[in-house]
């Protein structure tokens, strides 16, 4: 699909804003409707509470700031796939199209590569954001939302999107990379995984007790416990990282929907009275005019 793209425009500037306006669309009709099935109030139910992390919801203004950060963090992303295709035209890398002469079992194993290459980077770049002065200047800025929304998969400063999407620039100079495979894999599986990783709830399939995926509620423990010095569960996929660093929450203070069903705590009387923000203010100007006045 993107090596197509390169067909069609020499442009990088074309290129970079084809990317980030298809990145956008993407974010939005991923994170849209996990969102309204699991935050607007005429859907949110007793039962799906239930395995809610943090028994409150964001308030709108919260939800408008990270829709806020996540464009302006794509609009910085994209120049990272922009370059890659921009040099792969110019034949300044060793990224390729289509089978490009390899087995199928050479795919998958570069599938599985770029998969653990890119989440050990993610870890390492994240942990960085909280034990660096200066890289926590630039990632406090996703820890504003200390209780997420599925918006908040990208919404980083520049500096820290421009860094996650490196490996899209990088790669493809050091090696030989199938393009459509590794941009697939950040677009559906990672922007995918994120969205989970955002989605403020617990899976009744997948418990945050697990010893080796890292699910929704570890990543919402790091938006709610993590600062600076305190990096609490920097991975992405894998509890692996985090394992090996070290930089897990102490298990005898943990706070997921899970403890605190079996703590008795998800009653519906508490359910009854949790207030849910009317969303639907999103929709106003008044909502946004901030940003223009
Ligand atoms: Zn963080
Ligand atoms: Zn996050
Ligand atoms: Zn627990």
């Amino acid at each position: 699909m993107l090596c197509e793209m390169m067909e069609y425009t020499d442009s990088f500037i074309v290129t970079w804003l084809a990317i980030a306006v298809g990145a956008i669309l993407l974010n939005f009709t991923v994170s849209g409707p996990v969102f309204y099935f699991y935050y607007w109030p005429s859907q949110v139910t007793f039962e799906k509470w239930q395995f809610k992390s943090n028994t409150k919801f964001p308030t709108p203004a919260k939800v408008r700031d990270e829709i806020v950060a996540m464009m302006k963090g794509v609009l910085c992303a994209a120049l990272c796939p922009a370059l890659c295709l921009y040099l792969a035209r110019h034949g300044m890398s060793k990224a390729y199209c289509g089978w490009g002469g390899y087995s199928i079992l050479h795919h998958a194993s570069m599938f599985v590569f770029i998969v653990m290459v890119s989440d050990f980077y993610e870890y390492m770049y994240h942990r960085l954001g909280h034990t660096n002065f200066k890289f926590w200047d630039f990632h406090k800025h996703h820890h504003v939302f200390y209780n997420p929304s599925p918006f908040a998969v990208v919404a980083d400063e520049w500096v820290d999107q421009f860094m996650r999407a490196l490996l899209l620039l990088v790669l493809p100079i050091v090696m030989p990379i199938n393009i459509d495979v590794m941009f697939s894999i950040y677009a559906i599986q990672f922007y995918g995984y994120g969205v989970y990783l955002h989605w403020g709830y617990e899976s009744p399939y997948l418990s945050a007790h697990n010893r080796f995926v890292n699910t929704s509620f570890q990543h919402y423990c790091h938006h709610a416990k993590s600062l600076m010095n305190t990096p609490y569960h920097c991975g992405f996929h894998f509890k692996l990282w985090d394992q090996m660093f070290n930089t897990c929450y102490p298990k005898e203070k943990c706070f997921c929907a899970e403890c605190s069903r079996n703590k008795g705590e998800r009653t519906k009387e508490a359910f009854e009275k949790i207030k849910i923000p009317d969303y639907s203010e999103l929709f106003s100007w008044k909502m946004w005019s901030c940003y223009f006045v």
